[in-house]
């Protein structure tokens, strides 16, 4: 499909193993689609956030936040200024979830323990 999107690469910390990175950037997309709503006013549905480890315009790791219509309708356009405040809430949220290794709520069921902690760091580096 054509459409339209924004994009938010960053560097890649050499700490973490390629497998680390894509499981932190999914739970981190997991999370941060649950606020782009209350950003932009649309629906869940209306928006998707994939990322890429290895972006091919770039080769940096990188987060899509994609209009799911076709020709795009201008969502996306709009978090283009919103990452920073974007990433904060998430952040806030993650971190303030009660559970102890990542929920339906926060950044989906994981079955890595560490993952949690992992998601912070990503989104700390990303402010
Ligand atoms: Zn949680």
């Amino acid at each position: 499909m054509h459409t339209n999107a924004t994009w938010l690469s960053f560097t890649r910390s050499d700490k973490w193993t390629e497998e680390q990175l894509t499981e932190a950037m999914v739970a981190a997309s997991y999370a941060m689609n649950a606020f782009i709503p209350l950003f932009i006013r649309c629906d869940a549905q209306d928006m998707a956030v994939v990322p890429q480890v290895k972006a091919t315009h770039n080769d940096l790791p990188t987060f899509f936040v994609y209009d799911r219509y076709p020709g795009g309708i201008g969502l996306s356009e709009r978090v283009y200024d919103l990452w920073e405040p974007l990433i904060q809430r998430t952040l806030e949220h993650v971190a303030q979830c009660p559970c102890d290794s990542g929920c339906p709520a926060c950044i989906g069921a994981q079955h890595d323990a560490d993952q949690k902690v992992r998601v912070r760091t990503l989104l700390q580096q990303l402010q």
